[in-house]
């Protein structure tokens, strides 16, 4: 029998109603004893790290989740981490690069609906995620959800309340389970030892254009922050608005050595700055990056992950380009530039 560790942060998953609302209450332990099925798949042994509703976590807390695996990766087989689903993906992309190459599986998961409701999708979920992490083909950080296996860079959050809540973007799910049994397509690259990486520069902004926006609020954000992801329209680019006020603010911040890294708000097939004019003029700007098809939430873990270890733009650019766990695929050659 495998030897799994059940981390537990909370979220919905380990939630009661708590005077006129949900707040997470149970710890791993109890969550384990009301799903007996696990117990005949593999021995288990529970942390609870903490008890938060995912809407109140941090990079604090992925550093911490981070930590816990680092330090008992050579005691277990797997790894599986309950975790609220608002911020899951967050945490997702953050551990796919914090922990790199694991040939062991790291499983987050949790449910739309709490275990102790009379509907439920936390049971299903917590069984699906341990047989996930005691299979001989999974490795690395994936969310298991709804019956499917979704690369820790590549989730999203899509729907707020259905438990089909977890989408794979711009790549296929990895695998799918139906009662009890995995199919599995796809094993991710994985190495003999993982690498872990628990620096994180975290002063990072993320602004999502609209129409006629005040070019204020990304100075704002230019002047305060190391990096800045813009989340333009369509395959990307930068408004004119009879002046050119956004290119002199991004002009100006990679002056100061900061990044931009321009990505769309899109959800499917990612950026193409090179396509219009409004893209193409910040094409050859050093410290200006693209997500291509990468999703918001890794450009965001990928580059505090890079700050963290390095200034160096050249290196910021090399690493940001470089594929991690099958998070960007189409990249023009940038990095070869
Ligand atoms: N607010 C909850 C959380 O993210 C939602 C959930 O777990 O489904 O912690």
């Amino acid at each position: 029998m495998k030897n799994i560790l059940m981390i537990g942060t909370g979220g919905t998953i380990a939630s009661q109603i708590s005077g006129d609302a949900l707040s997470p209450q149970l710890s791993p332990d109890e969550l384990l004893a009301l799903v007996p099925a696990i117990s005949k798949l593999c021995r288990v042994e529970c942390v609870s790290l903490f008890n938060v509703d995912s809407t109140s976590m941090t990079p604090a807390h992925w550093v911490k989740i981070t930590q816990c695996v680092k330090d008992n990766y050579d005691k277990y087989d797997g790894f599986v981490i309950s975790h609220g689903t608002d911020t899951m993906a967050y945490t997702a992309a953050a551990l796919s690069y914090m922990i790199r190459g694991s040939k062991k599986p790291v499983i987050l998961t949790g449910a739309q609906k709490p275990i102790g409701f009379d509907s439920t999708d936390s049971k299903i979920n917590l069984l699906d995620a341990f047989t996930c992490a005691c299979s001989d083909d999974m490795c690395g950080v994936n969310i298991v959800f709804n019956g499917r296996v979704i690369l820790g860079t590549r989730a999203r959050k899509t729907r707020s309340k259905s438990y089909a809540a977890f989408s794979s973007i711009n790549y296929p799910y990895i695998a799918t389970l139906q009662d009890g049994v995995l199919m599995q397509y796809i094993k991710p690259e994985s190495s003999e030892r993982p690498e872990f990486f628990t620096e994180l520069d975290t002063n990072v902004g993320l602004i999502k254009m609209i129409p006629g926006m005040d070019f204020e609020l990304l100075q704002f954000l230019a002047e305060r922050k190391d990096a800045v992801i813009i989340e333009a329209f369509g395959v990307g680019g930068l408004p004119s608005y009879g002046d050119d006020k956004f290119l002199e603010i991004v002009i100006n911040a990679i002056g100061k050595g900061k990044v931009i890294i321009m990505t769309t708000q899109v959800q499917n097939e990612g950026s193409d700055l090179a396509v219009y004019n409004v893209g193409h003029r910040l094409k050859g700007w050093r410290n200006v990056l693209e997500a291509y098809d990468m999703t918001t939430e890794s450009a965001l873990a990928k580059i505090m992950c890079i700050l963290g270890q390095t200034r160096d733009s050249d290196e910021i650019r090399r690493a940001f380009y470089e594929p991690v766990a099958h998070d960007i695929l189409y990249h023009c050659g940038e990095q070869n530039e």
